[in-house]
């Protein structure tokens, strides 16, 4: 069964059948970013997905856990040349993590350095509460190369949406991203720069974690407020992602 489903922003590995859940996205044809939130699951998240056509995995050192780990970073920058994917990481200005706010700046930029020295890296961007401050790093230090960025779960303006379309980001949409002033944001994106995603398990469908298959429900969120038709958009989103890792 090829699904044709893009999960680009989902955490595989904190399933309890996370090693089950790769095999299935493979066997579903369900084009899976595994997004990781420490270097430390690394090297088991890429050992599970050697050799799949629709997994790939990406390096994390998410920005909620930078307050207490921090000193991964070298763990991470060591990791780097493994990896064409960079997530999650960013920025987290919601309580509580805003204390660790000023680690976190400093962490992100690292990581964008190191990513727009290396070149050709994916990145998968938390912006939470953050927006402004992640746009003027992803400007400054990856405009100008050839690292891609998709921005995960956006909830920024629809004029920030904007600016950050202007800087060549993708924007990975999920089935929460649903309300009106959601579906306005959507529209300004431009329909090449769209994909989907899950971000589970830390979102639910009708009261259990979403799964990657479960991303249809993305789909129809954007097509919803694209107003097209959902092969359409399926279509779509299929070249979309194949642009990005052209
Ligand atoms: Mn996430």
């Amino acid at each position: 069964m090829v699904t044709n489903l893009v999960d680009f922003h989902c955490h595989l590995d904190l399933y309890p059948d996370f090693e089950s859940l790769v095999q299935e996205c493979e066997r579903d044809g369900i084009h899976t970013l595994a997004v990781t939130t420490t270097p430390k699951a690394w090297p088991r998240n890429k050992d599970l997905a050697l050799g799949m056509k629709f997994v790939r995995v990406a390096l994390g050192l998410h920005p909620q856990l930078v307050g207490e780990r921090a000193h991964e970073l070298d763990l991470w920058k060591e990791y780097l040349s493994q990896s064409r994917y960079v997530g999650e990481v960013g920025l987290d200005g919601s309580s509580p993590h805003s204390k660790s706010l000023a680690l976190q700046k400093q962490v992100f930029e690292k990581i964008l350095k190191l990513c727009a020295e290396a070149g050709e890296k994916i990145l998968t961007i938390h912006s939470l509460r953050s927006v402004p401050v992640v746009l003027d790093m992803i400007e400054t230090h990856l405009s100008k190369g050839s690292c891609k960025v998709i921005l995960h779960w956006f909830t920024g303006t629809t004029q920030q949406a904007r600016r950050a379309a202007d800087l060549g980001c993708y924007f990975s949409v999920n089935a929460r991203m649903s309300n009106d002033h959601h579906h306005e944001v959507i529209r300004q994106i431009p329909i090449t720069r769209i994909l989907t995603e899950t971000d589970g398990p830390f979102t639910l469908r009708k009261g259990s974690a979403c799964r990657p298959r479960d991303v249809q429900d993305a789909m129809n969120n954007v097509a919803v407020a694209v107003k097209l038709d959902i092969r359409v958009v399926r279509e779509q989103i299929l070249s979309n992602l194949a642009e990005l890792e052209r």
